[in-house]
């Protein structure tokens, strides 16, 4: 059980309701980092009092550091000050709520230096899945998911034997803000159409990730490398209350599901209370007012994304990588307003197809895939 925290993204959406859950179950706060929101980190420091605080972006830094110097904290900038926090650090527990890539150096750094990791950013295990998982084994440190569906799937296991007689992985989905939605429909939709999530309320990137339902292909991607499975045994399902986190089903075909209101505060916690339950801020579930539970079949012509990462995960080696950056910057360019909704897909679906074949990698092998894969999706 986690006593003491360092949240990398501490200012983000998760990292925001991480910092709820630390206030409320009273963790103590050792390290805080962000990017470049100076305000937001120094409301922060001012409550939590870490020790060590870091802005991956070089002036903000130096701005945070005038600004708290009252305070006592040390204050290091840039990528390496954020490793630098997720290895030294006096917590025992690293939450790691970075969006994207640059999430991927602190989760290594932090597994090496023996921490316990709450996980929220999937993409460290997309790009990197054998890696991670490998440094993870190496030093004997667990990781935790805080990504609602994996915390689903993670509590579903609890109990299981050791063989496990697991059969496969149901993965709910919520469709999106575009469920129900044609191609042709979506061919003009924009940013702001896409920003408009029925369920979560999350940072941009994972909103417009939801809407094109590359979020669930990162999820089928994490799922394998967090469970050890093959990526035939998920199947995935469209439950447009998100209420059924996820399930699994055992070789006798039963099926265990975990349920809850939608609050991203229920798997943090549990990431950091395990394998010990706490009382939560979030609200009961009530059944009886839910009324009825819908599920669907992903339509997986017009929401092609899934099926992209399906193929990357089958080749294996860096495509997963290339997938996840190739989207990181189709992402973002369709946020900017450069490219339209229908061709995120297209432009990673190129990437895919054009990244080179490499089944072992390094961390390098990473990242001058991500550089690969980022300049493919620019030049069109
Ligand atoms: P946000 O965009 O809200 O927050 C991202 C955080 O990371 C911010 O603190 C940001 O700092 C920091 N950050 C951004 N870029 C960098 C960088 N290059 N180096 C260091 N820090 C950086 O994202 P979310 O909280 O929505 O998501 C975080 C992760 O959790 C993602 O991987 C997402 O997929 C995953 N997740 C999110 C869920 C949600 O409900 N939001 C649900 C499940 C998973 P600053 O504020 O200064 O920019
Ligand atoms: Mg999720």
């Amino acid at each position: 059980m986690t006593r003491s925290l360092c949240i990398l993204g501490s200012t983000g959406s998760i990292g925001t309701q991480s910092l709820d859950v630390a206030r409320l179950g009273g963790y103590t706060v050792e390290a805080l980092t962000a990017y470049s929101d100076v305000k937001t980190l120094e409301a922060q420091i001012r409550e939590f009092r870490p020790a060590l605080a870091a802005m991956a972006d070089e002036a903000a830094a130096a701005d945070l550091k005038t600004r708290v110097a009252d305070t006592g904290v040390r204050v290091l900038s840039g990528p390496e000050g954020v490793a630098y926090c997720a290895a030294e650090s006096r917590a025992d527990t690293v939450l790691n709520a970075v969006v994207g890539m640059a999430g991927l150096a602190p989760t290594l750094a932090a597994l090496r230096a023996k921490k316990r990791l709450a996980l929220a950013n999937k993409e460290t295990l997309v790009a990197g899945g054998q890696l991670v998982m490998e440094t993870a084994k190496q030093n004997g440190v667990p990781i935790l998911p805080v990504d609602s569906e994996h915390s689903a799937i993670f509590q579903c296991l609890q109990g299981a034997s050791e063989n496990r007689a697991l059969k496969k992985l149901i993965l709910t989905a919520s469709g999106g803000p575009f469920f129900g939605k044609t191609a042709a429909e979506l061919q003009n939709v924009t940013a702001a159409d896409a920003l408009r999530h029925p369920n979560w309320s999350m940072g941009a990137k994972i909103t417009v990730d939801s809407a094109t339902l590359m979020n669930k292909g990162l999820e089928l991607i994490e799922a394998v490398w967090l469970f050890s499975v093959s990526p035939d045994d998920v199947q995935i399902v469209v439950h447009r209350e998100s209420i059924l986190h996820s399930a699994v089903m055992y070789d006798d075909n039963s099926v265990i599901g975990q349920l809850g209101l939608p609050d991203m505060r229920i798997p943090i916690q549990y990431a950091l209370t395990y394998p010990e339950r706490l009382p939560s801020p979030v609200g009961e579930l009530d059944l009886a007012k839910l009324g009825r539970m819908t599920f669907y079949e992903p339509d997986y012509e017009t929401f092609r994304c899934i099926n992209l990462c399906r193929r990357a995960i089958h080749k294996g080696g860096l495509y997963p990588a290339a997938v996840n950056s190739a989207n990181e910057q189709a992402n973002a360019m369709f946020r900017r307003g450069e490219i339209g909704f229908l061709e995120i897909a297209d432009r990673v679906e190129r990437v895919l197809e054009a990244a080179p074949e490499k089944p072992a990698y390094t961390y390098e092998d990473i990242l001058e895939t991500d550089r690969f894969a980022r300049e493919t999706v620019q030049g069109g």
